[in-house]
């Protein structure tokens, strides 16, 4: 087979480091859990009664993908600029149609992670019915630590915390999550054939808040790591 020339360079592979591994993960799509802690649902007013409700997603671009201790410009367009911390999911193998039962066989490990925000501009989407892309497909706004391995790993339970200039904003926990890990592998392989390198943002609890330039973003996950992000000054 021929290879292929290109027009220019093609982008780059968005990947991220591994710990312990040489080899980083190459990351193929981003998946973010809408309200999935009640304390956030509340706060943003939108409470989740889970006898009659499933769980909803949105997708950024992998594109938007940026490194933990990265400092990013305050986006344009928004001037509520908002941080979301949250325990992100990495598949390691194939699968459709996954019952929860057999949803480890899915995991390769977890991050830490920041659903960065452009809460103005998501909010007036949401109250209009229109797509959420412009509040949240932001670039630069996915950001998530080295991956850490966990083959067949179901994290039910530790303390997620962030942190806006060492002051704590946000603290939870795993075990709060309106639809665990299982629930969400069996839930989004119903509408995607989940693949290897695919993150899964697992949604953010209470005390979501706006950053300004100079804020320095801290966050960490018991059992799995810590993540930081300064926010520049305006694009
Ligand atoms: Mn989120």
């Amino acid at each position: 087979m021929t290879h292929p020339t290109y027009l220019w360079a093609p982008p780059p592979v968005a990947s991220l480091p591994v710990r312990g591994q040489a080899s980083r993960l190459p990351v193929n799509r981003l998946f973010f859990v809408g309200r999935n802690y009640h304390a956030h649902a509340l706060e943003m007013g939108k409470p989740v009664d889970k006898s009659v409700e499933r769980p909803f997603y949105f997708t950024k671009s992998p594109t938007t993908l940026v490194a933990s201790g990265a400092t990013v410009p305050y986006p344009s367009e928004t001037a509520n600029y908002q941080f979301e911390m949250e325990l992100v999911l990495a598949i390691g193998a194939t699968g459709f149609r996954v019952p929860a039962a057999q949803a480890h066989a899915l995991v390769y490990g977890y991050a830490c992670g920041l659903d960065m925000t452009r809460r103005d501009l998501q909010l007036v989407a949401r109250d209009k019915g229109r797509p959420w892309d412009l509040g949240k497909d932001i670039e630069q706004g996915s950001v998530v630590s080295e991956i850490v391995p966990m083959p067949g790993t179901v994290l039910e339970q530790g303390t997620l915390a962030l942190q806006v200039n060492g002051q704590t904003r946000q603290q939870s926990d795993i075990d709060k999550l309106i639809w665990g890990i299982r629930e969400i592998i069996a839930d989004l392989s119903l509408f995607y054939h989940l693949q290897p390198g695919d993150l899964i943002f697992t949604g953010t609890p209470e005390g979501v808040g706006a950053v300004q330039p100079g804020d320095r973003l801290t966050g960490q996950v018991a059992g799995v790591g810590e993540i930081a992000l300064t926010i520049g000054a305006a694009a």
